[in-house]
């Protein structure tokens, strides 16, 4: 077998997609085995209209951009980039098909001399588990070592995990990522108190993309709103969100909404619920649909934002900031009413102690 260069042992990874999912692994994974990972620079305009350019008008965004990260890599001149086929990630829990397809799709759109590493995880197949998975992913590189892709992945895990309790804690993603790169776990420590919580829900690609999501974690930041996510919420919480509004799981990404809505829709401490979604998504169609009809049942006002590459930031901020306005004065209102009730109940009660001792 040739042996590889230094400049070959490295594989190029789109900042999009599954990158939010699972890039702390796989940074672990690769470097544990020497393969430098070069990751594609931030979502900017271009990134959008160029991914745009490829592929047709009806596609979501997320695929758009992610086709223009690909763009960016091969800009770079890197010449291996990691495209996974992630199929299903549990026993019969699958991911939409543009995700599941995206190998082909890049290989039809991206007309460039490029190596497409296109591992397949499908863990409702059989022997298409995670260690397959590794092992196609890593065998371009002339690594088929089963001692040391075992040794690599526990590294990956590693990362992963440190990764996990910081962006739990309610660290960044940015934050919690470069942290967990070195090794360190640093725990948030937000003691600051707010007059208004709300759960932000979406897949994490829309959601930590700072051009995508238009930086909403900001945004709530400066209008005094602290904002949950799903990650804030244990596995357990987000299963019984799930069944607790009436829905079963299947899509890989239901967790991060039907399971957050679930959960957060009955918690009392959060006062709204805001869902983004990519415009046209099928899966987000049928789980919006479900979060709508729980939140009219649990009596909690939810604020939809859908997203395509023509969002003004404008309108998104508008809507942003119409939303939590309502929230502030109906918790006003409700604080208001409580104290006019327990005023009005002091009131008759001395009212009648008054009386009773007339009589
Ligand atoms: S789940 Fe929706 S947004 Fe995500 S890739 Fe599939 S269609 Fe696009």
């Amino acid at each position: 077998m040739q042996t590889e260069t230094k400049n070959d042992m490295q594989i190029g990874i789109p900042r999009a997609m599954s990158y939010y999912n699972y890039f702390p692994f796989w940074y672990g994974f690769f470097e544990a085995l020497g393969i430098k990972t070069v990751i594609s620079d931030k979502t900017t305009k271009q990134t959008m209209s160029q991914g745009s350019a490829l592929v047709v008008s009806e596609t979501c965004l997320p695929i758009k951009v992610y086709v223009g990260h690909i763009l960016n890599l091969l800009d770079k001149g890197v010449d291996k980039i990691f495209v996974p086929s992630i199929q299903s990630i549990d026993h019969k829990i699958y991911n939409c098909s543009k995700i599941r397809g995206l190998p082909d799709l890049i290989r039809n759109v991206v007309k460039r001399k490029f190596t497409i590493i296109d591992a397949t995880l499908d863990k409702s197949a059989k022997n298409q588990g995670l260690y397959e998975f590794l092992k196609e992913a890593v065998a371009p590189f002339g690594i088929t070592d089963e001692k040391k892709i075992k040794l690599a992945s526990k590294e990956g895990w590693k990362v992963m995990n440190n990764f996990k309790i910081m962006l739990n804690s309610g660290m960044s993603f940015e934050k919690a990522l470069s942290n967990a790169k070195k090794g360190q776990v640093v725990i948030a420590n937000n003691q600051k108190s707010y007059p208004i919580t709300v759960a932000v829900l979406a897949h994490s690609y829309n959601l930590y993309d700072d051009r995508v999501s238009m930086k909403i974690f900001d945004k709530l930041e400066k209008l005094d709103v602290k904002a949950y996510t799903s990650e804030q919420l244990s596995i357990e919480q987000l299963q019984e969100g799930i069944s607790s509004i009436g829905s079963k799981l299947y899509w890989a990404n239901e967790y991060e909404m039907t399971g957050g809505a679930g959960h957060y829709l009955q918690d009392n401490n959060i006062d709204g619920i805001i869902t983004i979604n990519a415009f046209g998504c099928g899966p987000d169609s049928i789980m919006i649909e479900r979060i709508s009809r729980a939140a009219r049942k649990f009596n909690k006002p939810v604020l939809h934002l859908s997203i395509d590459e023509q969002t003004g930031e404008a309108g998104f901020i508008t809507r942003i900031e119409a939303f939590t306005d309502m929230l502030f004065r109906k918790k006003r209102a409700s604080i208001i009413n409580k104290i006019d009730i327990n005023e009005n109940a002091q009131r008759y009660e001395s009212g009648v102690r008054k009386e009773s001792q007339h009589r």
